[in-house]
């Protein structure tokens, strides 16, 4: 394990399974449409390709990067495009795919952004969901695991650009960020 992981909370295993289980679901609720599957960038990556694999649908994939968290462990509050999607929403039956909901605010702008663009649906499949942290209402209609109100890194996760390529979620040593 690397030294700066106090704890492993979900195991590569742990995250195969609910790759498993999530894409067994979405492969039944989405057999009859073509979704456009946005991915939040960076984060979402690791999850959006192992979900993606487990999903049996046809599906378009975009990406989005949307920024408030400035690289630290708290978010500043303002949410802000980063990078558009390239594609037309319009119509169209989108499944956004998240690495976490903490506050809530990236998820709430962006399902705003496309259904203001006139998406026919808008559904989230997050990794993972911390309820605790949630400041504004923002509902995930797929959630891999409910995460306790810590810092986790890992499996597409970073503190400051760091530790996403970790294979499993665990929670960062304090001293790592505390006084920094
Ligand atoms: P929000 O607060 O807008 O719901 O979450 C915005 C973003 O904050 C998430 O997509 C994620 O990048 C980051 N975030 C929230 N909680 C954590 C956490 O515990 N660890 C890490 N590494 N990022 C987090
Ligand atoms: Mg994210
Ligand atoms: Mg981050």
């Amino acid at each position: 394990m690397n030294d700066d992981i106090e704890r492993v909370l979900y195991s590569q295993a742990d995250i195969a399974e609910a790759c498993g289980r999530l894409g067994k679901q979405l492969t039944a609720d989405y057999q009859d449409k073509v979704p456009v599957v946005i991915s939040v960038l960076s984060g979402a990556v690791f999850f959006t390709t192992d979900v993606l694999r487990q999903m049996e649908v046809y599906t378009q994939i975009d990406f989005i990067d949307v920024s408030s968290y400035n690289g630290g462990t708290h978010s500043s509050g303002e949410v802000r495009l980063v990078t558009d999607i390239s594609q037309d929403v319009s119509g169209r039956d989108v499944l956004i795919i998240e690495d976490i909901v903490d506050t809530g605010r990236t998820l709430k702008f962006i399902i705003d952004l496309l259904k203001d663009r006139h998406a026919k649906s808008v559904k989230v499949c997050t990794l993972l969901d911390k309820p605790a942290g949630r400041v504004l209402e923002a509902k995930a209609d797929y959630v891999g695991f409910v995460v306790p109100d810590e810092f986790v890194v890992g499996y597409g996760l970073d503190y400051k650009g760091e530790y996403r390529n970790l294979p499993y979620v665990g929670v960062l040593k304090p001293k790592i960020y505390v006084n920094k």
